[in-house]
């Protein structure tokens, strides 16, 4: 479903360039939790970017949905994003909006009615189990709380693919265990196909279904996983 062909992306670095991902190929299979590990700087962030195209490779194709990301034009682009939905190691939530407004955003971009909005918001809202802190702002919220709202704003307009940036790096071990089963609930009902960015390898053995290793810019290995009762 998703296949990156042979993408690199350079970056400058003072006089130079730096090659952050150097020929790299993978494929997600539709359906499966796929995990890239690597250690910081690998260009992990870089590779998951380039599937939805929030980063332009310098080379290569991004085939998602039997399309090439990297030469629709932007009008069709953008549609083909919102069934791709994203969620950050910081969260990303807008401190002066509520859970709701948060929520709301992705929805608000694309010109969604009001009664549809709300509708949606409040599905998202429980299904990642916070239907009763619509109306809190993100400040009084924990870790994980606020995790589950991105959570939530990444799923309104029901993506069939949801890329994470080291979804758990901020989290305690059992806020890490819990947004792992939010997010193991979404692949396995909603049938999304999650792209888990992560340097734990504890996070890749507990839900993902096939890995990536990424080392300086390339692909070095890649493996299945047995699956682990709960797990698919
Ligand atoms: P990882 O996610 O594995 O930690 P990244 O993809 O974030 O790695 O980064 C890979 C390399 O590319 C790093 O050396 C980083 O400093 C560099 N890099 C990433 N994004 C940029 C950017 N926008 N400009 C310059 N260098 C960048
Ligand atoms: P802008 O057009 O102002 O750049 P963005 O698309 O960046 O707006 O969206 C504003 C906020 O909403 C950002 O914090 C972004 O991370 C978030 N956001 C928008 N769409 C989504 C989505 N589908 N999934 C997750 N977060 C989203």
């Amino acid at each position: 479903m998703i296949s990156l062909q042979e993408v690199s992306k350079s970056y400058k670095s003072g006089e130079g360039i730096f090659e952050a991902v150097q020929s790299v190929s993978l494929t997600v299979r539709e359906g499966t939790i796929h995990g890239i590990i690597g250690p910081s700087g690998a260009g992990k962030s870089t590779l998951l970017r380039m599937m939805n195209v929030l980063e332009l490779p310098d080379q290569g194709k991004v085939m998602v949905g039997g399309k090439d990301l990297t030469t629709l034009p932007e009008k069709e682009l953008r549609l083909a994003r919102r069934s791709i939905g994203m969620i950050f190691q910081q969260f990303h939530l807008l401190n002066n909006r509520t859970v709701s407004g948060n929520v709301s955003v992705p929805l608000e971009l694309a010109g969604i009615g009001k009664k549809q909005r709300k509708e949606r918001v409040q599905e998202c809202l429980k299904f990642v189990g916070l239907p009763d802190k619509a109306r809190q702002y993100p400040a009084m919220l924990s870790g994980g709380q606020k995790q589950r709202v991105a959570i939530a704003r990444a799923l309104a307009h029901r993506p069939s693919l949801l890329l994470c940036d080291e979804p758990t790096s901020s989290l305690d071990p059992g806020t890490t265990a819990e947004i792992l089963d939010v997010l193991r609930h979404i692949n396995k009902t909603l049938g999304v196909t999650i792209v888990i960015v992560t340097h734990e390898m504890d996070v890749v053995k507990e839900v993902c279904h096939a890995v990536s290793v990424v080392e300086q810019g390339r692909l070095t290995d890649g493996f299945e996983l047995e699956v682990r009762p709960g797990k698919s």
